[in-house]
């Protein structure tokens, strides 16, 4: 029996921040995928998590050694209501471990039967949402950004009632921690200011532990830590097309890690307006309201935080208020340093921006490609050698109205010194030619939930684990839908 080695920090926190509940066994467990290097860094031997033994611990059938299942208790705005009593109602911690890397994981399952939180739902997963959350969170991990991400995949032999009857699985989901802007909340609705304080204390030593000012005002530098991290990962999803779809208070997590995977997608055309999920009527997360909404989140977190802030009510008001204030500039300050990156330049000059919200201008006006149109700037930033097959180029070309801004956009880079060659290796590592297509995604779950047939699964998992080499042969994966293909709505899928 391979062991994982266990140690659970939470599950050493008081009981009112979770309830100790074991997962529901599945009928028949089936190994679908196991992420091999996630299992390593989390020193997990990767063929025993395939072995059978490995497949029911992920099925929730077994608990191995160690292991002191949990679900925990959050609460949380949704599309702007406060919701008291939210909580893993399909999800179950099973423990946490220290990786190879010296960080600390847990390892939940998801979709592993109902808990205390479930209100009514079943606590269960369809193998669609949990092929789509694999393919979309391993995807941003290879993507350069914070994320949480999948260790596991299995079918459950059992069905799921939606809608109508769909095939279950349970996912594994490994994460810095799942403390979210909504536990915080949780607590500051009952007026529990020990629980808020054990668990700003609980975050700072897991997430932050160098953060300035935490002897003098744990509270203060804690929100001040969680606002650069969000700042820095919207600024990532901006750059790269990413909507989130549903950025409730209680999908924000305090280690800065994407969580949720639900009606996320990748714009194909740019539009700055564009909304997938089919819940968001009134556009609320939208593209272009992603900053503002972390900001409104922030602002919630600082709120629930104010009794440890300080005694004094005014003055624990006013440290919120000037820590939550930095958000925009924190938020401009690393979109701009990531423009310059997409854009090829050393330095972002002031003068830069109107550069580059022309380009955004264009882009939308044409409705181009949001993904093609930065490769194909890193094509052309140096003269490519290698030839056509590690270009975009048979599937983009820069149209001729952006010419004008092309040659704009030369002339700045003329007055910089670096190589172009050089220039051109950066872009590529900012610019990728894979991101998980709406298209290609609905293609490899419906492959698999009707004909049980996970190879164009596996074949996108593989591609987008490698964003940023393009290679011709891989063409399809970087192609946007024709317009029959085009995705326009996602659901929530739970
Ligand atoms: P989410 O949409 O994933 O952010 O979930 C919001 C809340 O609904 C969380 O408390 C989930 O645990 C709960 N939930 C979502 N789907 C289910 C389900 N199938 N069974 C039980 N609880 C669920
Ligand atoms: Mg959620």
């Amino acid at each position: 029996m391979a062991a994982i080695a266990f140690d659970n920090s939470y599950a050493r926190l008081p009981e009112r921040f979770y309830t100790r509940r074991a997962p529901t066994a599945v009928a028949q467990p089936g190994s679908i995928r196991v992420n091999h290097a996630l299992a390593t860094l989390l020193g997990i031997d990767p063929l025993w998590l395939e072995s059978a033994e490995g497949t029911a611990v992920l099925a929730g059938n077994t608990l191995a050694a160690g292991s002191d299942p949990i679900a925990t208790v959050y609460a949380g705005h949704q599309f702007g209501s406060y919701n008291p009593q939210l909580g893993d109602g399909r999800a179950i911690l099973l423990g946490e471990v220290i990786g190879t890397d010296g960080i600390r994981y847990d390892i939940q399952l998801k979709g592993s039967g109902p808990t205390p939180y479930s209100r009514g739902g079943d606590g269960r997963a369809p193998l669609a949402a949990v092929l789509r959350e694999y393919i979309v969170s391993e995807a941003m991990y290879a993507l350069g950004l914070p994320t949480t991400r999948a260790l596991a995949a299995v079918s459950t032999g059992e069905q799921v009632v939606r809608e109508s009857f769909l095939p279950g699985a349970v996912l594994t989901r490994v994460a810095r921690s799942h403390i979210r802007i909504g536990t915080f909340q949780f607590f500051a609705a009952r007026q529990d200011v020990e629980a808020l304080k054990l668990l700003v204390g609980h975050v700072l030593a897991r997430h932050y532990p160098d953060a300035p000012g935490r002897g003098d005002n744990p509270a203060l530098a804690l929100l001040q830590q969680m606002i650069h991290a969000q700042a820095a990962l919207i600024a990532q999803w901006q750059l790269l097309g990413f909507i989130h779809g549903v950025m409730n208070t209680d999908n924000m997590l305090l280690s800065g890690e994407t969580i949720d995977y639900g009606p996320c997608a990748f714009m194909d055309e740019y539009q700055p307006d564009k909304v997938f999920s089919s819940i968001d009527h009134a556009g609320r997360y939208a593209y272009h309201n992603q900053p503002g909404i972390a900001h409104w989140n922030l602002a919630a977190l600082a709120q629930a935080l104010l009794p440890a802030l300080h005694e004094d009510q005014e003055q624990a008001v006013a440290l919120a208020q000037a820590a939550v204030d930095t958000f925009p500039e924190r938020f401009s300050q690393a979109h701009r340093a990531g423009l310059a990156r997409k854009l090829g330049l050393a330095e972002f000059l002031v003068t830069d921006q109107a550069l580059a919200d022309e380009l955004f201008q264009l882009m939308a006006q044409h409705r181009l490609d949001f993904t093609l149109t930065f490769r194909r700037l890193a094509d052309l930033a140096a003269p490519t050698e290698a030839g056509p097959g590690t270009t975009v180029e048979e599937l983009f070309e820069i149209p001729d109205p952006l010419l004008p801004w092309l040659a704009r956009w030369r002339e700045r880079l003329s007055a910089e010194q670096t190589p172009a060659t050089e220039r051109q290796a950066l872009m590529y590592t900012a610019n990728p030619a894979f991101i998980p297509r709406n298209h290609l995604v609905e293609e490899a779950l419906q492959a698999a939930t009707q004909s049980g047939d996970f190879a164009p699964f596996n074949a996108l998992v593989d591609t987008l684990a490698k964003p940023f080499a393009y290679d011709r042969a891989l063409a399809r994966y970087a192609t946007p839908p024709r317009p029959e293909q085009a995705v326009t709505q996602t659901f929530c899928g739970t």
